[in-house]
């Protein structure tokens, strides 16, 4: 595979990789073989998920077509989830690749998240949410009558 000519952030270890294994504590609200959906300490709307593949690589342009396929099938469920249970009236996803587009960690990731009120979401500064606060969204999401958040 070439290498792309995106810049790319320097995290190494890489942070995604620590919560899959483990290492280090986060809120992991599901993962199947391919994918996996985090809940972010920093939520910037209402229900603010994390859409990542298993496997490290940096942006959408190493994805396979099968991580593809399993990433927006999440997405999808992830959106429908926070649709049911926070019944906001919009819903953003955004994913950036490379640090000139604002990609601050070198893993590929998707941002789902119910619009706040007024409106949009929040790009300045957040507070941080405890591991047993993204928990509690986690049991709240996971409560959602929609389809399954990981089914693939
Ligand atoms: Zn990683």
């Amino acid at each position: 595979m070439t290498e792309s000519n995106l810049d790319l952030p320097e995290d190494n270890p890489c942070a995604f990789c620590d919560y899959l294994s483990g290492r280090r504590p986060f809120t992991i609200l599901c993962r199947s073989t391919l994918v996996a959906v985090l809940v972010t300490r920093d939520q910037r709307g209402i229900g603010h998920l994390l859409v990542i593949p298993t496997r490290h690589y940096p942006t959408l342009l190493e994805a396979t077509a099968e991580e593809r396929h399993a990433l927006i099938d999440t997405l999808a469920a992830a959106a429908a989830a926070i649709d049911d249970r926070y019944e906001r009236p919009g819903i953003a996803i955004w994913q950036n690749n490379g640090t000139a587009a604002h990609q601050a960690i070198g893993h590929l990731h998707f941002h789902v998240a119910g619009t706040l009120p007024g409106g949009g979401t929040d790009f300045g500064e957040v507070p941080e949410l405890s591991i047993a606060q993204t928990d509690q969204i986690a049991r709240e999401l996971s409560e959602s009558h929609k389809l399954p958040i990981c089914e693939r």
